[in-house]
């Protein structure tokens, strides 16, 4: 696995590409509402850049603000969700990391997740066994990030 390398990835149509290069600042498979109801599943896998690490390399990426201060990144012509970022301009002290989703990676398998975070705000019918931290919340490190405030609305 080339942690450091740099890693391509894009959306279903091919419209919108980018690049992240590595290293992720935390990697997670997220079950919060907020995610699952964007992206129309169950769960989904993150890997989070600092903003200096991503770069667009073709199209453009729609956005949709969740909640205030947070933009999650779609492609305008298929829809595949791709990245969500926080304003710190309007989340005091969050950090602007931009965070792809994993399968939208070329090489999805490139970082696999840390920890299960938002646990507990899965679908009723969905039972993940496997050996990592599976938070019914967020991870110190999530929270320390400032990543959390999904739940932390001010
Ligand atoms: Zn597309
Ligand atoms: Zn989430």
């Amino acid at each position: 696995m080339r942690k450091s390398g740099s890693h391509t990835g894009g959306c279903l149509c091919g419209a919108v590409r980018y690049r992240v290069t590595g290293p992720s600042v935390w990697k997670a498979v997220c079950y919060c509402e907020s995610c699952t109801r964007a992206a129309g599943a169950p769960a989904l896998a993150w890997a989070g850049f600092e903003k200096s690490r991503f770069e667009l390399l073709e199209g453009g990426l729609a956005t949709h603000e969740s909640s205030p201060g947070v933009l999650r990144g779609f492609c305008a012509r298929c829809g595949t969700t791709l990245t969500y970022q926080k304003n710190p301009a309007v989340l005091n002290g969050a950090q602007d990391d931009v965070y792809v989703t994993t399968r939208s990676l070329d090489d999805p398998g490139a970082y696999p997740p840390d920890e299960h975070v938002q646990y507990g705000e899965r679908v009723p019918w969905l039972h993940v066994v496997d050996d990592l931290p599976h938070h019914e919340g967020v991870s110190r490190e999530h929270a320390h990030r400032q990543l959390a405030t999904m739940t932390e609305r001010k």
